[in-house]
């Protein structure tokens, strides 16, 4: 059985045997949005657009946003999303606070509630979230909210190299700024995104860009983070910065950023979603050039640096000639050889299974295949996804 909502980018909701595609979106009531107790209640196959606006007219917040909002709330869950605004607010685990999960045997088990502590048993909850959808099927969460933020800016800072970009993420970390988000883009990549939509990238300076989103209690707080953000990108020869602080300007530039991924989507083979330990972003990235040299093509890589995550993007190209996972391989080695690991957000669906043993020791998948065995003593959920 296999439990979908549909945008996963590792095909972990693609049957590969004969089996039942099980398909949430009619589970997709928000149940209550909570004001008193700054939690949201809703069933597993909403999405996160239907989810957000209920909020959003609540005045509230839920912090997380990954890259595509028709991604339903058990599928967020048991995939950990991360997306943009990690490096302030982290990722989905922090803010799941309950949930009620089928089992694969048929019953039907509630974990954790509307609690901020809870020290109760094993941790199943946490168990489930990450789980890929091999443990239980997710059909109703408890989310933790945030009231809004009161004020924000977006930055865009151009660089004339990469290196001076990429150095400047540790750094401007090191200040005590910690942004909402802290994206890496080159200019002629993003550029492909503005064009795709028919909008106008708005920095034309530099061959790097960083995006710092900085939020804060109001306006004197947001600049007085965005003139420490500028001050450290200024001191790493950065050649312009770019102040958006309207609304709509602000949306324009989280909108191009967004479409990024669907822009380059037709001439793409595969998104590849490593984390390496933040300051190893430039040295993974001049990696990354070394096998764009030796394979005879550019793999266009950009991603949320501030938290380490770097998605590389392997041309369609590569597949047509025979050799894409060659490639691939070639980089999960480096990125397992810089401390890094082979997913960060996306998880391990169906396709990154061969690769788990350069990040996982056999003891650790021993266990994971024991407790998967478990839950599911007759394997009928998801097989063949996540664990080998
Ligand atoms: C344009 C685009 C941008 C993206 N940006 C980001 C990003 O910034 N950050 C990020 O982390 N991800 C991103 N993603 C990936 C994707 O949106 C996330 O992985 C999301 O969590 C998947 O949710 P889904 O509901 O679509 O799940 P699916 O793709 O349907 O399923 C994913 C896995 O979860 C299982 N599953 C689904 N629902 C349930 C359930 N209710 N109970 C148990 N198992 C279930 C499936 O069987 C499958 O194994 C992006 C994807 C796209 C297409």
């Amino acid at each position: 059985m296999f439990p979908r909502g549909g945008t996963g980018c590792v095909g972990g909701a693609v049957p590969t045997i004969p089996g039942i595609v099980l398909s949430m979106e009619r589970l997709d009531r928000i149940i209550e949005v909570d004001k008193e107790n700054l939690m949201v209640v809703a069933e597993a196959g909403a999405t996160l657009e239907k989810m957000l606006k209920e909020v959003e007219e609540a005045d509230l917040l839920f912090p997380p946003h990954p890259g595509d909002e028709g991604a339903q709330l058990g599928g967020l869950v048991v995939c950990n999303a991360g997306g943009t605004r990690a490096v302030k607010y982290g990722v989905v685990r922090n803010y799941v606070k309950g949930l009620e999960v089928v089992m694969p045997t048929g019953e039907i088990v509630t974990m954790g509630g509307k609690l901020l502590k809870n020290n109760t048993g094993l941790d199943l909850m946490h168990l489930m979230i990450d789980s890929e959808g091999i443990l239980g099927i997710v059909t109703k969460v408890i989310f933790r909210l945030y009231p809004c933020f009161a004020a924000s800016a977006t930055l865009i800072v151009s660089f004339d190299d990469r290196h001076s970009a990429i150095k400047a993420v540790p750094k401007i970390l090191q200040t005590g700024v910690i942004p909402l988000a802290l994206e890496y883009v080159e200019r002629d990549v993003i550029q492909i995104s503005a064009d795709h939509l028919g909008k106008r990238w708005p920095a034309e300076k530099g061959m790097a860009h960083l995006i710092v989103i900085v939020t804060g209690s109001n306006e004197d707080d947001v600049y007085s983070q965005a003139a420490t953000v500028i001050k450290v990108c200024e001191g790493l020869n950065a050649v312009d910065t770019l102040m958006a602080d309207t609304r709509e300007e602000q949306a324009n530039i989280l909108k191009i950023r967004s479409e990024l991924y669907p822009a380059l989507k037709p001439q793409v083979a595969d998104v590849l979603d490593m984390a390496v330990p933040p300051a190893e972003i430039a040295n993974f990235l001049d990696v990354l050039d070394d096998i764009s040299q030796k394979y005879q093509t550019r793999i266009i890589t950009y991603g949320h640096a501030g938290d380490g995550n770097i998605h590389p993007h392997i041309p369609l190209e590569l597949y047509e000639r025979g050799v894409l996972n060659d490639v691939k391989h070639d980089i999960y080695v480096e990125a397992a050889r810089m401390g890094g690991t082979i997913t960060a957000e996306h998880g391990v669906g169906k396709i990154r299974k061969a690769e788990l043993p350069l990040c996982l020791d056999d003891k650790s998948l021993e266990l994971m295949q024991g407790i998967r065995k478990l839950f599911d003593p007759n394997d009928i959920l998801n097989p063949g996804t996540a664990l080998p």
